[in-house]
């Protein structure tokens, strides 16, 4: 199923130019306009979220997205996360920020699958900060419930380091919305310092193997073979893989090989507005 694979990256690969430019001019504001003008963004609808898919390798189909947020501060280009999430984590606007994330993705899920789109799981990023907020799996069982997106269609991330720090309480929280149905996934997975065997006392569902495994997988034997032991190991312990940052179609087949389960990242997608991912999953369906 390699054609279908790649027939399908094809496909994706097609009009993303526009929105590659856009983010590449992506602006730095200072910190002040930041805090200031992140104070009002959700209630001003200057936050809009990216959905990057994630394809089976398997199959070539896409089975997944992840909502990415995206700050538009008006009149001013783009914002990126990696310059506002700290701040936002740092003055706490995270917590309606995230809520608002976590609503609209859930309510994008719901959409597609109304519209009779092919199911898509929807994984949505989770800071330290609104991971240890209390409350946390309340607030995710009422935006399930206002939204009517089922627990299993959402899938949560969240970093190692998260896990490391205040294990106990970590696990509760885990387990409440592991309970609940909703998928766990472990981001930029091999970043921190946990293990393997660490992540056994967690109910988490996925990994996501960090870009700078995947860059050099087909070209460095060491990061080949780290990839090929973290994939086998995580599936002995049952857990699906996610490869991110797959740019090559060197690290997709090398990742095809190794049984990695899904792979997001440029080769097949940059993050897209949801009409444009939309058009390929028409697509997509009309060709199966
Ligand atoms: P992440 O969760 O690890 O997301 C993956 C990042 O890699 C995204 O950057 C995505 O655009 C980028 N990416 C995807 N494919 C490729 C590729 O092939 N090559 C390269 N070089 N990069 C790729 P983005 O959208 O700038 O987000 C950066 C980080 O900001 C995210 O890392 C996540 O930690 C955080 N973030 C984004 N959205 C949210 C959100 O809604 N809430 C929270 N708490 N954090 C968010
Ligand atoms: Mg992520
Ligand atoms: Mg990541
Ligand atoms: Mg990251």
């Amino acid at each position: 199923n390699a054609d279908a694979a790649l027939y399908q990256a094809k496909a994706l690969g097609r009009g993303n130019y526009q929105f590659y430019s856009e983010e590449m001019n992506a602006r730095t504001l200072d910190r002040l306009t930041l805090e200031s003008g992140l104070r009002h963004a959700v209630e001003r609808g200057e936050l809009q979220l990216k959905y990057q898919p994630q394809i089976e390798l398997a199959s070539g189909h896409i089975v997944g997205a992840e909502a990415l947020l995206r700050w538009y501060p008006a009149g001013q280009d783009l914002v990126m996360p990696d310059a506002f999430i700290t701040i936002a984590e740092e003055t706490g606007l995270i917590v309606p920020i995230g809520e608002w994330v976590l609503r609209t993705a859930c309510a994008q899920q719901v959409a597609w699958r109304r519209a009779g789109l092919p199911a898509l799981r929807m994984a949505v990023n989770l800071s330290a900060r609104q991971f240890r907020q209390p409350g946390l799996d309340a607030m995710v069982a009422r935006v399930l419930a206002d939204t009517g997106c089922h627990a299993d269609a959402l899938e949560l991330e969240i970093t190692e380091s998260v896990l490391m720090d205040r294990a106990d309480a970590a696990a509760v929280t885990l387990q409440r919305l592991s309970d609940m149905g909703v998928q766990l996934a472990i981001d930029d997975f091999g970043t921190g310092y946990s293990s393997l065997s660490y992540l056994k006392r967690f109910p988490i569902n996925a990994l996501k193997i960090d870009r700078s495994f995947v860059s050099d997988i087909s070209s460095d034997a060491d990061d080949g073979a780290i990839a090929g032991a973290v994939i086998a190991l995580a599936h002995s312990m049952g857990l699906t893989v996610v490869a991110e940052g797959v740019e090559t179609r060197q690290q997709h087949d090398f990742l095809r090989q190794l049984n990695c389960d899904l792979a997001q990242g440029f080769y097949f997608s940059q993050p897209l507005p949801a009409a444009a991912l939309e058009h390929i999953l028409i697509d997509g369906e009309a060709k199966r």
